[in-house]
């Protein structure tokens, strides 16, 4: 059963160094920083699709512009519309990949939201049947992990070929 494989209370240390320059850990990513491990799975017309570095539930993705901005009224009209085309493909992906069976999308806009990067960046929270509650969700008292490579790796397939239906359906 894939979603027993996954769920996994192992919490996987991502960040091994600190030392990017503007301390910014998704601009990190975009760079391509060495001492970042990424779980980037896509990247295409300035969007970064990543899975979350501390998820909440199995597949818990980040999209976020490649450009470093921190307010949501920044994000230009490409962006915006290319955040929500990526929003429908990860939906569509989680559901198939992990058998999602609902979502929690959204942003932390602010000090008091429970942002911890100032980089903007939306939230994609799978959810599953019988899983914990959605306080333990949203308070991110609970991490889940177990392979975060291989669970990138489909992804990042489900992604390119995405993508290259897109290119051949126009
Ligand atoms: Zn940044």
């Amino acid at each position: 059963m894939i979603r027993d494989h996954l769920f996994n209370t192992e919490k996987i240390k991502y960040v091994k160094s600190r030392k990017t320059g503007s301390g910014c850990i998704l601009c990190a990513i975009r760079d391509r920083d060495p001492d970042v491990k990424s779980l980037e799975v896509f990247r295409s017309g300035g969007l970064i699709v990543t899975l979350n570095l501390y998820p909440f539930n199995p597949g818990h993705l980040m999209i976020f512009p490649a450009r470093h901005i921190d307010d949501i009224s920044l994000l230009d009209k490409g962006e915006a519309a290319g955040l929500h085309e990526l929003l429908v493909k990860a939906l569509k992906i989680l559901k198939e990949e992990f058998d999602a069976s609902g979502f929690n999308v959204g942003y932390n806009l602010g000090e008091n939201s429970g942002a911890s990067i100032a980089h903007i960046h939306m939230q994609i929270v799978p959810r599953y049947p019988n899983e914990l509650g959605f306080i333990d969700i949203i308070s991110g008292s609970r991490v889940y992990v177990n392979d975060p490579a291989a669970v990138m790796d489909r992804l990042k397939k489900r992604f390119e070929e995405a993508e290259a239906e897109d290119v051949t359906t126009g």
